[in-house]
């Protein structure tokens, strides 16, 4: 009888925990709302001088981006190596992994508990050349120069906050397996059957808008195409359109519709099509 009950009880863990986990959620988020309500216009005062995708959303969307980037950062702990915390700090990193998240339903990156913000370029474990930011079982980490270089557009198609939590939601989904998002797991296929021949064309030495660090490896040339997908949208469109459209079917999101909706022009937002040369890790 026992074994039957502890059957009955296992079966039903594994029938109901994603629902369960799913209802969870969403009262901790209810709960969280009206203490959102109160840090509203602090974030939107930092968000809206800083993030320009955040400036090309509708009031609606704004109002989400706020919240999940409030869920986000209250779900972290940020820490400050040798610079002094501002409350723009883990604000805009919040921002950032929000963005690239925003078409999908899972954006906590729940794995990843520490973000780690450094001042500059940094050593890391044997490699010789210096870091901007990367990510591995302890945490994210990002240079706080390097990162509002990016937040701004002074690196033309660089953004490492970006790219970083690029690494940070495939790291989730596939490596730890801790916030698969259905959809997302579902399209990073279809995204591969796009992706995968452009990358191995790059390894026999033919270069595009990605650039040459995009072809260090798969996971590289990903959160390359993360950054040139919000960075230079019509660009990337024109030149890899396949490529361009299987992100915007991965990330369930457009930014170049973003941008028409909200009547900027193009011309203002892309103005340095010049590539640089990618040092991100
Ligand atoms: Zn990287």
């Amino acid at each position: 009888m026992e074994l039957v009950i502890l059957l009955l009880v296992i079966v039903g863990i594994i029938v109901f925990f994603e629902p369960l986990n799913g209802l969870y959620n969403r009262i901790i988020e209810k709960l969280a709302y009206k203490k959102f309500l109160a840090h509203e216009p602090f974030l939107h005062s930092i968000i809206s001088k800083n993030i320009r995708f955040y400036k090309r959303l509708t009031v609606e969307e704004q109002h989400r981006f706020l919240f999940r980037t409030y869920i986000f950062r209250q779900s972290k702990r940020f820490h400050y190596i040798e610079l002094e915390e501002i409350p723009e700090m883990s604000v805009l990193i919040s921002a950032v992994a929000v963005q690239l998240t925003f078409g999908l339903e899972r954006y906590k990156l729940n794995y990843f508990k520490n973000i780690f913000v450094l001042k500059d370029d940094y050593h890391y474990g044997l490699y010789s050349r210096p870091f901007q930011g990367h990510v591995d079982h302890s945490g994210i980490y990002l240079s706080w120069d390097n990162f509002m270089r990016g937040v701004q557009g002074l690196t033309a198609n660089c953004n490492v906050g970006l790219h970083e939590m690029g690494h940070a939601l495939t790291y989730v989904n596939f490596i730890t397996q801790t916030e698969e998002d259905k959809h997302f797991k579902k399209e990073f296929k279809n995204f591969s059957k796009v992706a995968r021949p452009i990358f191995e064309s790059m390894q026999t030495g033919r270069r595009n808008i990605l650039g040459d660090y995009a072809g260090t490896n798969y996971h590289e040339f990903w959160a390359v195409c993360v950054e040139l997908f919000f960075e230079n949208p019509i660009r990337f469109r024109h030149e890899l359109p396949d490529l361009f459209a299987a992100m915007k079917k991965l990330l369930n999101q457009d930014p170049i519709v973003i941008l028409n909706t909200n009547r900027i022009k193009a011309s203002d937002f892309f103005e340095d099509y010049k590539m640089q040369k990618m040092s991100v890790n």
